[in-house]
């Protein structure tokens, strides 16, 4: 593994491996086959693009999404390796270039559209190419009853077969039952290596709030980060179009995204994403599969997903990078009316829409939480954890009540209009309000009528959310969405189980969570001049701002403001063709002018040989006319000094076998001693 780890160093510019990596890169590299499921973000291109790098041959990685595949090849040829695709989305002449470095043998990583495997060319030209290895990204694809089925997917196994190597899979969905399809499809049947790594992603920061002024609570929010990337997540397509207009009227760049607007403007507003880095998009799940980009720094959802696992996958898409990211979900009792409608109005068959208004009920148990949300949603996929600390409820614990009176009002003001209306009706009957239609319905003479006056109609209102959110209520849609008791109410009607309430989502408040800069204040004039530096150079190349460097690197370069290319070389996310491409750019914003260095000496910065070649510099130019000053000039070229650098040579004879007989006489003894302090 030493060399595993040199490598992630000097291409990828790595300290370390995250959670998990490591073992996984290992048992690529050992040919095993392997099924990973890691969470979006957790660094999974790592797991096959380092065993690439350490095996003989080239690595076939299949993936979904062209967008994705041209990123990572970017990526890859930017840490200088050889990297390519196949796409329908390349020109012939670029698809030609790919095949002859494959012919080559050039090739460490080819990128391959699912759609070209079942060309007899592809195969041949396969067969011919050394493949070490079949890497799939997105495996979840092979299965039919996922929303991401790609039918090419299915070939993937019968590829293994006939070129005979091994096969990694990799995924972020973990269910039992895709996982079982994974096996069978890819692996025929027989259990590969598998890595299940923890779903926590602790960089997202959590947060819900009930809904009050809802387009003003995102536009609050986006104000408080303004020129961070974001996503804002809608319900409908209307919305995301009024809300994108909001925002821009603001002096945001703010884009809207669904699946009604044409192929190519919705490819532009993809396209204009991934390269800019202040870009929000206001969209509905539309906008999804395709986004991988790295620096997302927050995405709110103006009203509620889907399901808990929606929730999970959409909040996911923050701080890929690892850098701090924000997730900001807003529900009310008209979400969860859509929710419910949405899946009781669908086709499918009875245990099914069971099950989704089960999974409905975990987000909306999320929503309605009492304590540490992170360990609440683990606890859904079936992890342990501790309070978090880095979620709303950690930060600011709710004040409860003990609910049981005013849900047992509620509840039987329910059943005594018969579950026939809904919350405002409700609402009015409890607080005792002569509205017509209470005056029409005679339910002024109802016992329950005026029982609950301690509360006003919108404190109602909300409790009676928060009794949706605990599934004791839910709209009825046979009866245009009438509240209906369901049985878990039952022992709470009954007085057999208490029920905690809410007390601060009593009283909303519109500012949302608070707003904690990426780096100090003292260092953010700093980190913006770096990220202008940074959208230039992109901009001259062409190329989306984070594949130069991401905001973690940036934001560890305004901390630790290196002054030299050595210090430039230990920020993470530095690597060596990076350090030698964009170093000086970065260290001149950082430092002013860069010091004048030879190229070879500036390459040595990531090997950690930097400082032995200043020793060896310096005694050679107190040798250059000997030890009395006397001598002819004499010196090592500076690539000879670099190799000696690298090479550590332990003894006066290899030094000599280095630089010559000459040059080991004047300086031998001198550099020895310098390579011998050197640790
Ligand atoms: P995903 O698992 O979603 O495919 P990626 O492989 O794209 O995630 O990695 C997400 C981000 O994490 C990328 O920006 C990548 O550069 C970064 N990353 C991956 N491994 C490491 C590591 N060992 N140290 C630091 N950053 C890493
Ligand atoms: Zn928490």
């Amino acid at each position: 593994m030493q060399q595993a780890n040199k490598l992630l160093k000097d291409v990828f510019g790595f300290d370390g491996f995250r959670m998990g990596q490591e073992e996984i890169v290992q048992s690529v590299a050992n040919g095993e086959n392997v099924l990973a499921i890691m969470p979006t973000g957790g660094g999974k291109s790592l797991c096959f693009q380092l065993p690439a790098l350490l095996n003989d041959g080239v690595t076939l990685v299949i993936s979904p999404l062209i967008a994705l595949m041209r990123d990572q090849v970017a990526g890859l040829q930017q840490a200088g390796v050889e990297a390519g695709a196949i796409t329908s989305a390349n020109s012939e002449a670029e698809n030609d270039a790919v095949v002859l470095a494959l012919r080559e043998r050039r090739l460490k990583l080819l990128y391959l559209a699912p759609e070209r495997l079942s060309s007899f060319v592809t195969k041949s030209l396969l067969r011919d190419a050394n493949v070490s290895l079949i890497a799939v990204d997105e495996a979840h694809c092979v299965s039919q009853w996922g929303h991401d089925f790609r039918p090419d997917y299915l070939r993937i196994g019968e590829l293994r077969q006939f070129l005979n190597v091994p096969l990694a899979a990799f995924t972020a969905t973990a269910d039992e039952e895709t996982r079982g399809e994974i096996v069978e499809r890819l692996f025929d049947g027989r259990q590969p290596t598998t890595f299940l790594k923890g779903f926590d992603r602790p960089n997202i920061h959590l947060a819900f709030a009930a809904k009050n002024k809802p387009r003003q609570q995102i536009t609050s929010f986006a104000a408080a980060r303004r020129g961070q990337c974001g996503i804002v997540y809608c319900a409908t397509r209307a919305k995301t179009e009024g809300l994108a207009k909001a925002l821009r009227d603001e002096g945001h760049n703010a884009r809207h995204y669904h699946g009604a607007m044409d192929p190519s403007e919705r490819r532009d507003v993809e396209r204009r994403f991934n390269v800019e880095d202040d870009l929000i998009v206001v969209a509905t799940i539309a906008f999804g599969m395709g986004v991988d980009k790295p620096d997302i720094r927050w995405v709110a959802h103006a009203d509620l997903p889907k399901s808990v696992e929606g929730y999970y996958q959409e909040i996911g898409r923050a701080g890929r990078d690892g850098a701090r990211a924000e997730a900001y979900t807003l529900y009310g009792q008209e979400d969860i009316r859509l929710r419910r409608a949405q899946i009781d109005e669908g086709l499918a068959p009875a245990d099914r829409q069971e099950a989704d208004h089960a999974r409905l009920n975990a987000l909306l148990g999320l929503a309605e939480a009492l304590g540490c949300r992170r360990k609440l949603l683990l606890g859904y996929f079936g992890e342990t954890a501790e309070d978090c600390g880095n979620c709303d409820l950690c930060e600011n614990p709710p004040e409860t009540f003990d609910g049981t009176q005013d849900a047992r009002k509620a509840l039987s003001a329910v059943l005594r209009t018969e579950e026939r209306f809904g919350a405002g009706h409700i609402a009015d009957v409890l607080t005792g309000k002569l509205t017509d239609k209470v005056a029409q319905f005679g339910h002024d003479a109802l016992p329950t009528f005026g029982v609950g006056r301690e509360h006003t109609a919108p404190q109602w209102q909300m409790i009676i959310r928060q009794l949706m959110g605990h599934d004791f209520l839910r709209p009825d849609p046979s009866r245009h969405g009438a509240l209906r008791i369901t049985l878990k109410a039952h022992p709470l009607l009954k007085g057999e189980a208490p029920v905690m309430l809410r007390k601060d989502v009593l009283k909303p408040t519109s500012s949302g969570p608070k707003v904690r800069a990426l780096v100090s204040d003292e260092d953010a004039p700093l980190f913006s001049a770096l990220k202008a530096k940074r959208r230039y150079l992109a901009d001259t190349a062409s190329l989306p701002a984070y594949i130069v460097f991401n905001d973690k690197t940036l934001i560890e370069m305004a901390k630790r403001k290196p002054t030299s290319l050595d210090e430039m070389a230990m920020i993470g996310g530095v690597g060596a063709k990076k350090l030698e491409k964009y170093g000086r750019e970065f260290l001149s914003v950082i430092i002013g002018d860069t010091p004048k260095q030879h190229p070879t000496r500036a390459k040595l910065a990531v090997s950690d040989a930097g400082a032995l070649f200043d020793q060896l510099q310096d005694a050679q130019t107190d040798l250059n006319r000997g030890s009395d000053g006397t001598e002819k000039p004499l010196s090592c070229p500076t690539t000879m000094l670099a190799k000696l650098a690298k090479m550590k040579p332990q003894s006066l004879n290899d030094i000599e076998r280095l630089i010559g007989t000459k040059r080991a006489e004047r300086f031998g003894d001198a550099f020895l001693e310098r390579i011998k302090q050197d640790r």
